[in-house]
């Protein structure tokens, strides 16, 4: 299980959600990474029940997921996922990049 973030190729920066170019180093040349896994700063309950994460991707940026499959709190480890429908267990999803964004490398 992983969540595809994008990569600098030439500053080695990670971005959630894609750039058009990179705000480090200015350049346009990024790779997709896969992430396996991002701990838990804080999360958030919506009204509706979903609950939200504040997630920081080690070595990477933070991000905020929906937590699907079980609760979550700070500290936790979570494992990462793209897709909603083919994941069980407790995990935090986040939107495919290539959905996101209007171009991918
Ligand atoms: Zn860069």
């Amino acid at each position: 299980m992983s969540a595809a973030i994008q990569k600098c190729l030439s500053c080695g920066n990670l971005f959630f959600p894609a750039r058009l170019f990179c705000p480090e180093c200015g350049r346009e040349n990024f790779s997709t990474e896969l992430v396996e896994h991002a701990d838990v700063a804080e999360t958030t309950r919506l009204a509706d029940g979903t609950l939200l994460a504040t997630l920081r991707i080690p070595g990477g940026p933070s991000v905020v997921g929906r937590v699907t499959g079980g609760p979550a709190s700070s500290g936790d480890r979570l494992p990462l996922a793209n897709n909603l429908s083919t994941t069980r267990g407790v995990y935090a999803y986040l939107p495919d990049p290539s959905q996101t964004s209007g171009q991918q490398p």
